[in-house]
């Protein structure tokens, strides 16, 4: 008998009838002689609502508060589907993250799972329940209730999967698994049926926002093998085609590495630059205007130094558009004085677009071709950063999706016969 955790996203639970098509696919897996965990999202739009009535009350809301607020959303739909389950003849049971317990740190609204109890599960799934697990939510050691971030029932899926040694853990969502790149940019898109866990923390960490970066890593750590598949399609289909159905993320590399070169184009808009202009090109000046930088916790991406002219240089980064005022106050404020910088110039009208394979530590010209591909379209590229299995360029955004599109095209990635084989 093996243990599958079943993950299903707010959009496969946003409606009560959706809730009920959720329980019999469950009940349809726990007939064919598998142990069930689900472990659910609140219903689409709940978490936003909840986040809004908090915003009305307080620009900036008490954390623990709206940590305990937003963990309803979670509570409410396994609820819901324990009495669907029910309802249907499935003997099912639902708990909170406190009640298991999924214990994590107390860093409100962003908290990390340390552990998870599985006493409680296991003594439900031996008496043949399925048992339920609110997603995004845990509780710190003092007993406050947390939550994990935006899109963090992903992680607890696969935190719960590692926790139970589970033989599987099936992320059903709106989509039918990891497409080549955004079906909504290009329509060419191709659903991958394996894609390398490099490969998948790559896209999540560039921009794909199929499954929450966190939870990848945590598959990557425990080796939890997890399947993005949809949850729109008939629930009644035999569970051998669902096991077989889908993304799987795939530990075994050997088996993609004859594969694509490229395997996916990730790309964000959720990007800024700035330049400091004429910086003395002194030891530790990188260090002067990145430390404090990192000391306001604003993550940098991408950076570049200019070769320096007569002693002076020009030094850009990169930071998520979000941050993009602060960093720019810090700098006019505290860093350009300090380190005697002249012009600060920004622009919040960029993009990043990558291209991710593991089949680019084997070949060369990987990045010549993407070059060449955006200079073709009169792409001017205003930024590089490579790793062992990605180059971003950052661009205007006003091309970012020409510049996908050009990009899946060259890299053949809407031809069936790269598919990798699985
Ligand atoms: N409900 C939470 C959110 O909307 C967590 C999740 O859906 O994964 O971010
Ligand atoms: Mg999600």
């Amino acid at each position: 008998m093996s243990i599958i955790v079943h993950k299903y996203g707010g959009t496969s639970m946003g409606s009560v009838e959706r809730i009920q098509n959720v329980a019999r696919r469950v009940a349809k897996w726990h007939a064919a002689g598998h142990q069930v965990v689900v472990v659910p999202s609140a219903m689409s739009g709940e978490t936003n609502r909840l986040l809004a009535l908090a915003k009305e009350l307080s620009p900036q809301p008490d954390l623990r508060e709206q940590d305990m607020l937003v963990s309803t959303g979670e509570q409410a739909s396994s609820a819901l589907l324990a009495m669907a389950l029910i309802k249907q003849g499935t003997p099912a049971r639902s708990y909170a993250g406190w009640q298991i317990p999924v214990l994590t740190d107390g860093a409100h609204t962003r908290a990390r799972i340390r552990s998870i109890d599985d006493v409680r599960i296991r003594a439900d799934l031996d008496s043949g329940r399925v048992v339920i697990i609110t997603g995004f939510q845990g509780v710190d050691e003092d007993g406050n209730v947390t939550t994990l971030g935006r899109g963090g029932s992903d992680t607890s899926a696969v935190a719960v999967a590692a926790a139970l040694g589970a033989d599987e853990c099936l992320i059903f969502t709106d989509v039918d698994g990891v497409y080549t790149t955004d079906p909504r940019v290009v329509p060419e898109a191709r659903r991958m049926n394996v894609i390398s866990f490099e490969e998948m923390l790559e896209m999540a960490s560039l921009g794909s926002k199929v499954l929450q970066i966190r939870s990848v890593e945590f598959a990557g750590k425990y080796h939890v093998p997890v399947r993005v598949l949809s949850s729109l399609t008939d629930p009644m289909i035999p569970v051998e085609i669902e096991m077989v159905s889908g993304t799987l993320i795939t530990f075994e590399e050997d088996k993609k590495m004859e594969a694509a070169v490229v395997s996916g184009i990730a790309f964000s808009r959720d990007e800024a630059k700035v330049t400091l202009r004429n910086v003395p090109d002194t030891p530790g000046v990188a260090y002067s205007i990145l430390g404090p930088v990192a000391a306001a916790n604003i993550d940098v991406d991408m950076i570049l130094q200019n070769i320096s002219l007569q002693g002076m240089t020009d030094f850009s980064f990169t930071v998520n558009r979000n941050d993009y005022v602060r960093t720019l106050d810090l700098l006019k404020n505290q860093i350009g004085p300090a380190v005697g910088a002249g012009e600060i110039v920004s622009d919040d009208k960029v993009a990043k677009v990558s291209i991710v394979g593991i089949g680019m530590r084997s070949h060369v010209g990987v990045a010549s071709l993407m070059f060449r591909t955006l200079s073709e379209e009169g792409i001017n590229i205003q930024m590089i950063s490579t790793s062992e299995i990605k180059t971003s360029v950052l661009i205007n955004d006003k091309y970012m999706e020409l510049a996908v599109r050009a990009l899946h095209k060259a890299f053949e990635l809407d031809q069936a016969s790269i598919q990798p084989e699985d």
